[in-house]
């Protein structure tokens, strides 16, 4: 069953309050990283968005930090394919996701088979896949 109109809507903002929890969220940390370890580890401070905030959190090897950015690029894909109209299509097979497994994974690129064999395969932890 593809997804209805309503349910769509339903994860489109499960996703946009997740994203916005996750950014409050990441914003203190980095502030707080940023206070207490940065300026001994890094020197100058790069500001290029995303992407030097994720380095800088993996460089300082906190594991919460570096899930919370992987589950914020996974929403931020997530958002994406609902606005390229294929959000809900799993990635290997290009079935079906499901609803119920999208509300409780909204980032989910696979169906629940596919991701079984995805982390059999690569031996990926929960999560860092999205
Ligand atoms: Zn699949």
């Amino acid at each position: 069953m593809a997804l209805t109109e309503k349910q769509t809507q339903e994860l489109h903002s499960t996703i946009e309050r997740r994203r916005a929890a996750l950014l409050a969220e990441l914003r203190e940390d980095v502030e707080r990283v940023r206070t207490d370890r940065f300026e001994d580890l890094a020197g100058p401070a790069p500001d290029r968005g995303d992407e030097s905030v994720a380095s800088l959190i993996a460089d300082l090897g906190h594991a919460d930090l570096g899930r919370d950015v992987s589950e914020l690029r996974g929403l931020d894909a997530a958002r994406t394919r609902l606005a390229d109209g294929v959000y809900g299509i799993c990635a290997d097979c290009g079935g079906e996701i499901g609803f119920e497994r999208l509300r409780a994974t909204p980032a989910a690129v696979r169906c629940v088979e596919c991701q079984r064999v995805h982390e059999k395969t690569y031996g990926t932890t929960t999560g860092s896949s999205l």
